[in-house]
């Protein structure tokens, strides 16, 4: 898909100044022999893009892609997505919630680019197919793998603008590791559950914003987009997803239909339960789902055709949400 993994700055020492996206896939793959050990490997390249850039029609085209790979080969042992980093975790939960197959799905990248002293690219890229290759992955859902890390989709996050170590997991943790000894995933996998698994992806997605609180904001902004019709809203709410007075009551005073919407948090971690008054305004929790991927679950809820309720009760079911609020 692109990103920095497949970035070519003007010299080694480019650190930050660099072209994402720059080097075909089969350039990457070139590089690393030693993976002819794991797997016969297919490269296809389907965008080659700094993932800040990717549309949905860059998402259709890798759901469609990788449904059609699992349906047609029995032979697949799995998929790596080389990706960039900046929108690596939306991708991998919206495959989370599309992909229904125990087979690994991995997405990789690089903090440094291709071109750069120590880039990490190549070793983040190879240990992907050792994850993708190994048994022991099977049915743990869509992976990320940075840094030696593997990272569940619905967790992980980007937490740092610099340095190879900036993905994690907040509140879980990585799911496992992995080294030149192989695989490493302590907790056996679960029964998953892939809410859209059937779901067709149309052309026409519709629009979701997503909203950041602070203190005294500016109510031009929820006017504007309860104006344009945006079909969901995403509340970064303070706190456990709390919203202001004032923002409150530009919800209430809102004469039309109000969006679909959900209540996340800007905390980075933690969960946002049910409370009452804000269930009566039509805030659903997002668990601790983050604002970006709660934005993802409303799109696909949007597309499928589902009203609050049906939302409600999805949400209730995937992300175990309890009532309580603080
Ligand atoms: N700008 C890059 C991107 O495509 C950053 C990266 O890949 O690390 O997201």
């Amino acid at each position: 898909m692109g990103g920095t993994i497949a970035g070519r700055g003007a010299d080694s020492t480019s650190l930050n100044d660099y072209t994402a996206g720059a080097l075909a896939a089969s350039e990457l793959l070139q590089k690393l022999p030693q993976l002819q050990r794991f797997a016969l490997i297919q490269v296809e390249q389907l965008a080659n893009v700094d993932s800040a850039d990717l549309q949905f029609q860059h998402w259709i085209d890798l759901v469609k892609r990788i449904r059609r790979g699992f349906a047609e080969s029995s032979e697949l042992a799995g998929v790596v997505i080389t990706h960039g980093t900046n929108t690596m975790e939306e991708s991998a939960w919206l495959l989370e919630l599309l992909i229904d197959d125990p087979r690994p799905v991995v997405l990789v990248g690089a903090m440094r680019p291709a071109t750069a002293l120590s880039a990490d690219g190549p070793l983040n890229l190879f240990q992907a197919v050792q994850v993708a290759t190994s048994t022991q992955a099977i049915g743990h859902g869509v992976l990320v793998v940075m840094d030696g890390q593997i990272h569940g989709a619905r967790a992980v996050t980007k937490v740092a603008t610099q340095g190879v170590g900036a993905f994690e997991s907040p509140g879980s943790g990585p799911l496992g590791w992995v080294d030149d000894l192989g695989v490493h995933l302590p907790l056996k996998s679960g029964p998953r559950s892939v809410p859209f698994a059937t779901l067709e992806l149309p052309v026409d997605w519709p629009q979701v914003a997503i909203l950041y609180g602070c203190v005294d904001p500016p109510l031009a902004m929820i006017s504007a987009l309860l104006q344009a019709g945006v079909k969901g809203l995403v509340w970064t709410g303070t706190g456990a997803g709390q919203l202001s007075l004032v923002e409150r009551d530009a919800l209430m005073q809102w004469p039309g239909q109000l969006p679909l919407m959900l209540r996340a948090s800007r905390c980075g971690s933690g969960p946002v339960h049910p409370c009452d008054r804000n269930d009566q305004l039509g805030l659903l929790p997002a668990g601790s789902l983050s604002p970006q991927k709660a934005r993802i679950l409303l799109l696909l809820a949007l597309i499928a055709g589902l009203d609050r309720t049906e939302l409600s009760a999805l949400l209730a079911t995937m992300l175990m949400t309890g009532k309580n609020e603080g």
